[in-house]
């Protein structure tokens, strides 16, 4: 259950940070590429010792942000000049017109975007480039499903999801993060034979790394790039 929002100031950024009351002894703490979640056992019902545990958490990440600033988004994908979405490269044009929408063309491969973009508009270029690139990146889960561990799939979805670069259920359904198309391919290639694995070990043992490593056996470098890299692939 989510108890309570707010928002962190850290190396000038602003951060969201989500306080989860859950079934679970320990207080934890994610930070991902957009917002950080929070997470205490929903035993707690006095609010002052929620309020405790949660600024204890609080204290933690933000030592966590300062030692390891990589976790800050400095940079987000459109700030660059060029882009790649499943490897096509895509020129960004910044409009000095204030009135200027921030807009895609697939054909030209262009990206024209306003000096200040509205998560609005992010959430609307995020759905059309999920419409436009559904079917490609399906059929590359498909193709190395075929080559790697060759099991049943059901669904294979695209989601503007900023928690994980992928998801795998127990049913054989995939879920890719729209951020997970602004990686390089090679990079892509892991994300998605890493979820393929999760359809034989689901979770993440020596047994699962063996068998990631047996199809795609760098996988540490492409983990290695999504540590450096990762956080700028956000709208
Ligand atoms: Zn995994």
């Amino acid at each position: 259950m989510l108890y309570s929002k707010e928002t962190i100031t850290i190396h000038n950024t602003e951060k969201e940070v989500f306080l989860y009351l859950k079934k679970t002894r320990n207080h934890s703490f994610r930070i991902t590429a957009s917002k950080i979640s929070m997470t205490l056992p929903n035993i707690y019902t006095n609010p002052d010792t929620i309020v405790r545990h949660k600024n204890e958490l609080l204290d933690k990440i933000k030592e966590r942000l300062h030692s390891e600033p990589e976790w800050v988004v400095k940079k987000r994908i459109l700030d660059q000049t060029e882009i790649f979405i499943l490897n096509q490269p895509y020129k960004i044009i910044k409009s000095f017109d204030s009135k200027a929408a921030l807009d895609l063309d697939f054909h030209r491969k262009t990206i024209t975007r306003p000096e200040v973009i509205s998560n609005r508009d992010k959430t609307a270029m995020a759905q059309r480039i999920i419409k436009n690139y559904h079917r490609p990146i399906e059929h590359r889960v498909r193709q190395l499903n075929d080559l790697t561990v060759a099991k049943k799939l059901y669904h294979v979805d695209i989601k503007n999801n900023q928690s994980s670069w992928g998801l795998c259920s127990s049913k054989g359904e995939i879920t890719i993060s729209l951020n997970t198309a602004f990686a390089p391919l090679w990079v892509i290639d892991y994300i998605i034979i890493h979820e393929l694995c999760h359809l034989v070990h689901h979770d993440h043992s020596a047994q699962f790394w063996q068998l990631v490593e047996r199809y795609y056996p760098k996988y540490k470098l492409a983990k290695k790039y999504l540590k450096e890299k990762g956080m700028e692939l956000v709208l």
